[in-house]
């Protein structure tokens, strides 16, 4: 059998999976994210009990976005939800009457896609997320890198712009301020508002204004030639780009694999990050490349992640 379940916390919505050892999600289920901390941990048991209903289930993994403590225990911080040093183990686990893991959403992410998606065939993988910020995961020898606190891979926040843009950690300049969803908005309204001219299907698919830009505007302006569109998936390119040249010098993998909502974009924003990453790749002319490749289990990376970390105990 092997079947254990994964659940993904979302800022609105708490999916619970069951999946078996191949990677199959057999049976789904989803429920709202409560507002308070306690609320979280038992919409997290009622969508593991209404999920497990007729499966015989080993373990449950948890992907959560934040600072989990080397243990899979103890949720050290959450930037959304108001947990600080939060049990997480040890509740869920007192609720359904199974083991318990915790990991940290990207991480769960970066395991999915290394064992089940982009990543099959690399023993040597790292993964950025692009999303609303920018997460990582890092998998070495065939095994995810957490570090000794369990805190490794935050690549989003390594400063890349000396007194750069504030971030919401507090720093200043952190790659996910020129590399990720919310940055890609930014080029474009900021473009949008220097030459309209160029942002005609663009401004005309959201309320006409730089400020009404979206991101899945964005998206569908730049598949219509939209230049600033188009020019927005470049900068970010580029950034991002260059940031995986400086992670090729820090890990050597055989493969990059880059997700999250922007990546759906497949070879429009995947191209110009291969450019990039080849322009800055430190010695590049005498060294072999890692691939830069596309993650291919889309949001469903984490749950199936976090669901076979779970069974690997
Ligand atoms: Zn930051």
């Amino acid at each position: 059998m092997g079947l254990t379940i994964g659940v993904d916390i979302g800022g609105t919505k708490i999916a619970a999976g069951v999946v078996d050892e191949e990677g199959s999600i057999l049976e789904t289920c989803k429920v709202p994210t409560p507002r308070t901390p306690e609320g979280v941990v038992d919409a997290i048991a009622d969508a593991v009990r209404t999920v497990s209903t007729g499966h015989d289930i080993e373990a449950v993994g948890i992907g959560a976005a934040g600072y989990v403590d080397d243990k899979r225990a103890t949720v050290l911080f959450a930037p959304n939800i108001n947990w600080r040093h939060e049990a997480l183990k040890d509740k869920v686990e007192q609720r359904v009457g199974l083991p318990v893991v915790v990991e940290n959403d990207a991480n769960a992410a970066a395991w999915g896609e290394y064992r089940f998606g982009a990543g099959q065939g690399h023993d040597d993988v790292v993964c950025i997320t692009l999303g609303t910020g920018l997460g990582g995961g890092i998998i070495i020898g065939g095994k995810l890198h957490r570090g000794r606190f369990g805190v490794a891979a935050e690549f989003g926040h390594i400063r890349v712009v000396p007194d750069g843009l504030l971030c919401g950690c507090g720093s200043q300049g952190c790659w996910e301020q020129y590399a990720s969803g919310r940055a890609l908005v930014r080029y474009a309204k900021q473009r949008a508002n220097a030459t309209p001219e160029n942002a005609q299907v663009l401004l005309g698919l959201g309320d006409g204004t730089p400020e009404g830009i979206q991101g899945k505007h964005i998206s569908d302006a730049a598949r219509q030639g939209d230049p600033v569109a188009i020019d927005s998936f470049r900068e970010l390119a580029r950034w991002a780009g260059a940031g995986l040249a400086d992670l090729a010098s820090l890990f050597d993998p055989s493969a990059f694999i880059v997700g999250g909502g922007v990546s759906d974009e497949g070879d429009l924003v995947l191209d110009p990050i291969r450019k990039s990453f080849r322009r800055w790749l430190v010695g590049n002319q005498w060294r072999p490349h890692a691939q830069v490749l596309a993650a291919q289990l889309g949001g469903k990376a984490g749950l199936v992640g976090a669901a076979d970390l779970a069974r690997q105990g």
